[in-house]
């Protein structure tokens, strides 16, 4: 049987692995409240920190300075100055490129954490 320390790991990669947003770490707490109350806010914080420590989830750096939480890693982020919105694209083609120019100088890339900001489509208007 999984202890309930086990099970409140899970809980907190499952809410975070299901949600297309990038939250932070009181969105995230609130988030996991609603599917269990009794998980206090000082595990979550100390799982959060343990999880990016460990490589398991991934910190999102933002312009104001809030850190946002993600569980995939390896794609690109695109922050709009307006609404703070924070967009995912995947581009495999984009690694091979820049895993290529870094390897000319004898550098092997491992994981990429790239953010480009501008305007969202809403905000544009
Ligand atoms: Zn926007
Ligand atoms: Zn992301």
């Amino acid at each position: 049987m999984k202890s309930r320390n086990t099970k409140q790991k899970e809980l907190i990669l499952e809410v975070l692995k299901n949600t297309k947003m990038h939250p932070t770490i009181y969105e995230l707490a609130d988030m996991i409240a609603t599917k269990d109350s009794t998980i206090g806010q000082a595990t979550i914080y100390r799982n959060i920190k343990k999880f990016v420590n460990d490589g398991i989830i991934y910190v999102v750096k933002t312009k104001n300075g809030i850190d946002r939480y993600d569980y995939y890693n390896n794609h690109i982020h695109f922050e709009c100055l307006t609404c703070g919105t924070i967009y995912d694209i995947y581009d495999e083609k984009i690694f091979k490129i820049l895993q290529k120019k870094f390897q000319n100088n004898e550098l092997n890339i491992q994981n990429y954490n790239i953010t480009l900001d501008g305007y969202c489509k809403s905000c544009q208007k």
